[in-house]
């Protein structure tokens, strides 16, 4: 096992990853921007590293400084969280090279699964259906660009190879939007991604957001965790997820995840990741694969009872998985709300002083967050705050903790969502379940005010 492990990352994921090696009795070495001074798990920490100014790509996303904190505590391995620099094949591939361990899969893994043109075609090599499509980027010719969506049927959407957070995608009805849209798209993902290179796929209409989460060893062992429901979205981003998804037959998801372990064991894949898939009338099509730790893990650690976090590291250290497929087993059912600093239905973020947090308790409850009163949310990140977790035996039971756990959360200085995630769960759909990706949208556009 490491001895010491550098925490490349903010927020209650830096937290979560601090929590996790204190169990395991390893050092954390924790990095933080000049706006994160403050950070609770900076003041926990035994050593932390001042990286570099607020603006992520002069800390956050900073490789060297990154690197050079490592050398300097004696760390020997970097967990990259999510977001930031965790999905970066470079990055992987610099730390590695300066001898230290990625706790994630290999950089060849990421950048396979981080151009979704090439993960497309991985995942069509290794038996996993994806949603109908170009086969691979588009061309620049705009009649093979028409001929290409014509056979696809609309609506179809544009997507960047090279998107991520839910940007670089653009919905087309008709073929007359079709030519401008690419071209939009492309100068788009050029700009945010430094990739002009865009695909088409069929644009689902009613799907609902199902993903596979996968642990994998370097022993080639590989296991799925069942799966999470993440429909509830906002702009393509989740605001609410649970596992198991209601109403999906356990049969299906039993295939879909052993595709996704004979996916995994097919390319090598190493460590955390998730299967992101769209499922419709029976069917699951993929879409992406997320290759690190997800916001949403802890619906899953509750109901597997598998700490995903523990066990990246444990596999990053070369211990070969602690579970087989047989012995895991589901119970009960578990939901996060997703805590953002934005005004509820205004969507504007609300950074600032929080000058009261008290997160909710009791049975059942799960809070992950680096929030506390006097806290200062500084503007320059994501505005994801923390998690609420409830579970129980039933649905039902881990809805009704919910309502009590966002009805004892207070939150003062700073707007929240919560009062949004109140109503969503008092929501006849939604409490019905298995809503479609469009649901929350369409809710916002009828409620607005
Ligand atoms: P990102 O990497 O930006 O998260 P994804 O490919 O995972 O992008 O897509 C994010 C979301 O966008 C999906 O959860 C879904 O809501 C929507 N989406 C993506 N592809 C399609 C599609 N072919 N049809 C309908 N909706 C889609």
């Amino acid at each position: 096992m490491f001895k010491k492990i550098l925490i490349a990352n903010r927020g209650e994921i830096a937290l979560r990853i601090q929590r996790a090696c204190q169990e395991l009795g390893v050092k954390a070495v924790m990095v933080y921007s000049e706006a994160d001074r403050e950070a609770k798990y900076v003041k926990l920490a035994e050593e932390a590293v001042c990286i570099g100014p607020a603006p992520s790509p002069l800390s956050y996303l900073n490789m060297p400084a990154i690197i050079s904190a490592a050398e300097v505590t004696d760390a020997e391995a970097i967990h990259p969280g999510y977001g930031f620099l965790s999905e970066n094949a470079d990055f992987a591939e610099r730390v590695e090279k300066s001898g230290f361990e990625f706790i994630g899969p290999s950089p060849e893994s990421i950048r396979i699964m981080g151009d979704k043109v090439s993960a497309k075609q991985a995942m069509i090599k290794a038996g996993v259906p994806c949603v109908p499509g170009s086969e691979g980027a588009l061309p620049d010719d705009p009649v093979q660009i028409r001929r290409i969506a014509r056979a696809v049927g609309y609506p179809v959407i544009i997507k960047a190879a090279g998107g991520g957070g839910g940007r670089g995608m653009r919905v087309v009805h008709t073929e007359a939007a079709l030519i401008n849209a690419v071209q939009t798209t492309k100068s788009e993902a050029a700009a945010a991604f430094g990739n002009p290179s865009v695909y088409l796929e069929k644009f689902l209409q009613n799907p609902r957001h199902i993903e596979i989460q996968v642990l994998a060893d370097k022993h080639r062992n590989a296991v799925y965790l069942g799966e999470r429901d993440c429909s509830m979205q906002r702009r393509h981003q989740k605001v609410i997820e649970e596992a198991p998804a209601p109403d999906i037959p356990r049969r299906l998801i039993e295939r879909i995840g052993e595709r996704c372990v004979a996916a995994c064991k097919k390319i090598g894949y190493r460590g955390a990741g998730t299967f992101e898939f769209l499922y419709e009338n029976g069917e699951f099509y993929f879409i992406e694969m997320n290759t690190r730790v997800q916001v949403e893990h802890p619906v899953t650690e509750w109901i597997t009872g598998i700490d995903i976090v523990r066990t990246q590291i444990l596999v990053a250290a070369g211990e070969k998985l602690p579970f087989t497929q047989r012995q895991i087993q589901l119970r009960g059912h578990a939901i996060e709300c997703r805590i953002n600093a934005e005004d509820a239905y205004k969507f504007t973020p609300s950074p600032g002083r929080v000058t009261m947090w008290h997160p909710p308790g009791g049975p059942g409850v799960r809070v992950d967050s680096h929030v506390y009163t006097n806290y200062y949310v500084p503007p320059n990140y994501d505005s994801m705050i923390g998690k609420i977790i409830t579970h129980g035996d039933t649905r039902e039971q881990a809805l009704a903790r919910m309502r009590t756990a966002l009805a004892e959360t207070v939150v003062e200085g700073i707007q929240t969502n919560i009062p949004l995630h109140r109503e969503m769960l008092v929501d006849a759909k939604f409490v019905a379940g298995g809503t479609s990706i469009h649901y929350l949208e369409e809710w916002l556009e009828q409620h607005k005010r």
